[in-house]
């Protein structure tokens, strides 16, 4: 294959199948499957991204923001797509063009049943985020009757979902607090289901939690990182293959001598005669500072290049030294041969914020 030529974000679909089938695999046939395609689909194409999912079978769409469905609605979506984080700002948007919102407080329950009144709406889907632990967004168990009374009095609303969220389903030493998590959210979920007319799908499991706890798949899952090719142990990943590729070009090469220093405020300093390379690609386009100074490493040639001094807003220079490249080489910054994990990991974060922060200045090239 010819090197790319300028900065690219390349997003595989035949991986997204694969990681796709592989997660589907571990539900229950009569289990649900949202994709979670929120923030640009884990920062690749979200449109690319939903679309294959609904190809591959995916019942269910989810993203966090309201503009985010309406987007997947512009390019044609019409598949059930539930919004994790609506404000009322949004309500009357998102039930023009049918999106499912979450109502995560009596606040938000009140004032979106009143905006689907007003839009003479019967029986308009919602669902209702619980709080179990996570003490972000949800209902609090002693709020559920309040909720149940509102519920009642409306036919402007209809719970299709009841849902919450899993604070450390990936860590086995928080086992103990998955499990009361789950106890939880199967007490709240049944003393609403009591009280409801229909009975909603519940949900509760991300990918760590469709990987580590199959007895809490309940009705649907949610998945998002395990789609784009991350697990969150070694085990996990084997059986993944990250969906994006972000490469670049080198587009210049300096010699150094030994005492030579590299970039803004002379972070680096050459300990003996070496070679930098130059990347079209700095913290503008997601590839933070934190990233720099030796920090975190590409991979060229099949080797790891350090990222040296401080990583500039559209530019960053790699240690070459004993790397016989060339200008014009292909770098790759993540990918399936050099995960994002490895990367986020050496800079103290996760896959999760490398590869959604690339931002949408990157091209985009998809791979079918
Ligand atoms: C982002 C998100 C998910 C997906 O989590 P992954 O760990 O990426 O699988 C699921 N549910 C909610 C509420 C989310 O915000």
């Amino acid at each position: 294959m010819q090197p790319v030529r300028e900065t690219t974000l390349e997003i595989d679909l035949h991986a997204l199948t694969h990681n796709y089938r592989y997660l589907r695999a571990k539900i229950p046939s009569t289990t649900k499957f949202m994709g979670v395609v929120k923030a640009y689909a884990y920062g690749s194409d979200a449109q690319q991204i939903a679309k294959r999912l609904l190809k591959e079978g995916a019942e269910f769409l989810a993203v966090s923001y309201a503009e985010e469905g309406l987007a997947l609605r512009r390019a044609g979506i019409t598949a059930p797509i539930l919004v994790f984080h609506p404000q009322k700002v949004h309500y009357s948007a998102l039930i023009a063009h049918h999106l499912s919102p979450t109502l995560y407080s009596l606040r938000s329950l009140q004032e979106f049943i009143q905006e689907a009144t007003l839009s003479k709406k019967e029986y308009y889907p919602v669902h209702l985020n619980l709080n179990t632990g996570m003490n972000r967004l949800g209902l609090n168990e002693e709020e559920l009757d309040a909720a149940l009374e509102m519920i009642k009095k409306t036919k402007a609303i209809q719970i299709e979902g009841i849902y919450s969220h899993l604070v450390a389903s990936e860590d086995p030493m928080e086992k103990a607090f998955t499990r009361l998590q789950i106890e939880r959210f199967e007490r709240g979920a049944q003393h609403l289901i009591q009280g409801l007319p229909a009975v909603p799908l519940l949900h509760l499991c991300n990918t760590s939690g469709i990987l580590n706890y199959p007895e809490a798949h309940f009705d649907m899952v949610r998945a998002g990182i395990g789609l784009y090719g991350y697990g969150n142990s070694p085990e996990q990943d084997q059986h993944l293959i990250p969906v994006a590729s972000l490469k670049a070009p080198i587009t210049r090469i300096h010699q150094l001598k030994k005492g030579d220093t590299v970039g803004y405020n002379r972070r680096y300093k050459a300990k003996e005669d070496s070679r930098i390379a130059v990347l079209p690609l700095g913290y503008a386009d997601g590839l933070y500072r934190a990233y720099g100074n030796g920090k975190a490493a590409v991979w060229i040639q099949g080797k790891l290049a350090p990222l040296v001094g401080n990583i500039c807003m559209g530019m960053a220079m790699v240690e070459v030294t004993a790397i016989p490249c060339e200008e014009g080489d292909e770098v790759l910054v993540f990918g399936p041969e050099h995960p994002a994990q490895r990367t986020a990991r050496q800079a103290g974060t996760i896959s999760y914020e490398l590869i959604t922060g690339i931002s949408q200045r990157v091209k985009r090239v998809i791979k079918d």
